[in-house]
């Protein structure tokens, strides 16, 4: 997801302010707290995949990490003040200038975005090929034209110095010394901030990733990955994906400590909320869904481990990561949580910078984990049970604010025939192709699921079934004109889908019904249609 650079510009000033007290102040404390900070802008630039500004933030957080065991506890000396404040500066610079070419470019997106409801409307997304010669790409190009996604080949040195930033630029370097590869790679990072930039090599060789990846690129492929693999990859980087913050339960008795932590993990840029007495502490996770539980050991009448045990007791919660939080750095006590249940153990007085570090890495590997649980393996779409749940939820918050949700039920015609004739792998890839159109239109609201084989639910909330019959139906007219590729040749593919509108109903089951029928009817009406008809 993408955000106004007037964010990024402020989110800049604070980062320089932050530096500024602890330029002045420079002590390592300070120092700590910068350390937390840049750790959270490095996030942000993260979570809007801005991979040059984001390459240069990392940098300058590895150096502050780095320094303090030059520090010790003492001042931090003045070559290395300089040091940081030249690359804070730098830093600086290259958001300005980024924030100044986009902020054209976002006026316009902000005005589409009002008055369209399908992202596909917004400006489609770039890929740049460098490269001496069309002829390798075009076919790729032609690929994600069906996607919406609009690709070109270009001449290292005929772009224009003041070109905007297109999504992805891949460095076709087969025909390159690995010198020469290095140096445009480094050059290409030097001037395009957000791009994710991806090194297309002659072989798949250790040291030549190695290499590109040093270079600034930030992925490589090689003459052996398919086409399929890199056409994925393109449409994967250039699909909205927006994150929520990560959300931390504090469970600690003592208000003072409770609010250091609280400010701590703000720093790092997460949200949380704490409880004080360790029996809230169910009520707590179901209302506040953490992805981390932190816990004091020491509490009046219960323990962290006794608090733990408890949740683990629950089957919704088993796999919710524990972090303790003691004053005691007993070892047999430490073991002893861990094996009751605990994910990590850290003393008190904590260092803020390895508090966000295990908080992060432990929510990090929870998500991806529950991503696992909740998606289907070969699309990426929600699984039946995921996306049937998410309708629930959604329907529940849409009657509360009265407000509009339809559900979509899609089924690819002759899809027996597609097996039959081109074989299983040929249709894996239809049912890929179509998750990938689907996560590249809807909006980040939107929800898609594999409802079964070749099924699949929709979740559209706040929009009727009239504007839901635009989306869908262009999706379909984009689907039916995408060329499939199977040894020696080409295929296309329809779908049908049938439309339901929860105005009547807030049961999920009732409205997944309706749309079954309606998608019914639009197998009797002759396939390759949205039902009802507008
Ligand atoms: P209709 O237009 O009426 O929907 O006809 P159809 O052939 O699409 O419907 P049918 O239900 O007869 O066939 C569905 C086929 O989908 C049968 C099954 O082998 C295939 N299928 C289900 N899951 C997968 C999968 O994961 N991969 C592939 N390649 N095929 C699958
Ligand atoms: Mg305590
Ligand atoms: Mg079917
Ligand atoms: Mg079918």
């Amino acid at each position: 997801m993408f955000c106004a650079p007037a964010d990024l510009e402020r989110k800049c000033h604070e980062l320089q302010e932050q530096w500024q007290m602890c330029h002045l102040g420079a002590d390592v404390e300070r120092l700590v707290e910068f350390a937390v900070f840049m750790s959270s802008f490095s996030d942000f630039l993260e979570r809007q995949g801005w991979s040059g500004l984001l390459q240069m933030s990392r940098n300058l957080e590895a150096q502050v990490l780095a320094s303090f065991d030059k520090v010790g506890t003492g001042e931090i000396p003045f070559p290395l003040l300089t040091e940081i404040s030249s690359q804070v500066q730098l830093l600086s610079e290259r958001v300005a200038q980024f924030v100044e070419r986009n902020t054209q470019t976002t006026v316009q997106r902000r005005q589409s975005l009002a008055t369209d409801l399908v992202a596909s409307l917004n400006a489609a997304p770039q890929v740049w090929f460098v490269a001496d010669t069309a002829i390798h790409w075009d076919a790729l190009i032609t690929q994600l034209g069906y996607f919406g996604i609009q690709g070109r080949v270009v001449n290292l040195q005929s772009i224009p110095t003041d070109a905007s930033e297109p999504r992805i630029l891949l460095l076709d370097g087969r025909g390159l010394v690995a010198q020469q590869a290095c140096e445009q790679v480094q050059s290409l990072r030097g001037r395009f901030s957000a791009t994710k930039l991806i090194a297309y090599l002659g072989q798949d060789d250790f040291n030549a990733y190695k290499n590109m990846l040093r270079a600034g690129a930030d992925y490589c492929f090689s003459v052996d990955s398919s086409t399929s693999l890199v056409l994925g990859k393109l449409i994967d980087l250039c699909s909205t994906t927006a994150e929520s913050p990560y959300r931390v339960l504090i469970v600690e008795d003592s208000p003072t400590a409770s609010k250091s932590i609280q400010i701590a993990i703000g720093k790092g840029g997460m949200t949380s909320v704490a409880v004080a007495n360790p029996a809230e502490v169910l009520k707590g996770m179901r209302q506040f869904e953490p992805d981390l539980v932190l816990m004091d050991m020491y509490m009046p009448d219960c323990t962290g481990v006794e608090a733990t045990r408890i949740i683990r007791q629950h089957a919704e919660f088993l796999s919710t990561p524990v972090v303790y939080l003691s004053g005691d750095g007993d070892m047999a006590l430490q073991v002893d949580a861990l094996r009751l249940g605990g994910d990590h153990f850290l003393t008190k007085p904590f260092n803020p910078v390895l508090l966000n570090a295990v908080v992060k890495s432990k929510i990090e590997r929870y998500r991806t984990l529950r991503r696992s649980m909740e998606c289907d393996g070969l699309t990426g779409l929600f699984n039946h049970r995921t996306i049937k749940e998410r309708l629930n939820t959604v329907m529940h918050e849409a009657s509360f604010h009265a407000k509009p949700v339809t559900a979509v039920m899609i089924d690819i015609d002759h899809f027996k025939t597609v097996n039959d004739t081109y074989g299983h792998p040929a249709g894996d890839q239809v049912l890929r192709s179509l998750a990938w159109l689907l996560k590249l239109r809807l909006r980040a609201t939107d929800l898609a699921g594999r409802y079964g084989g070749e099924e699949f639910l929709l979740v559209l909330p706040g929009v009727d079934t009239q504007q839901a019959y635009e989306i869908l139906d262009r999706i379909r007219h984009d689907f039916s004109g995408i060329q499939q590729a199977f040894e020696g040749g080409w295929f296309s593919v329809t779908f049908s889908a049938g439309l339901s509108h929860s105005r009547q109903v807030d049961q999920a089951d009732v409205l997944i019904k309706e749309a079954d029928a309606m998608l019914y009817e639009a197998k009797q009406n002759g396939r390759n249609c949205v039902f009802p008809l507008n």
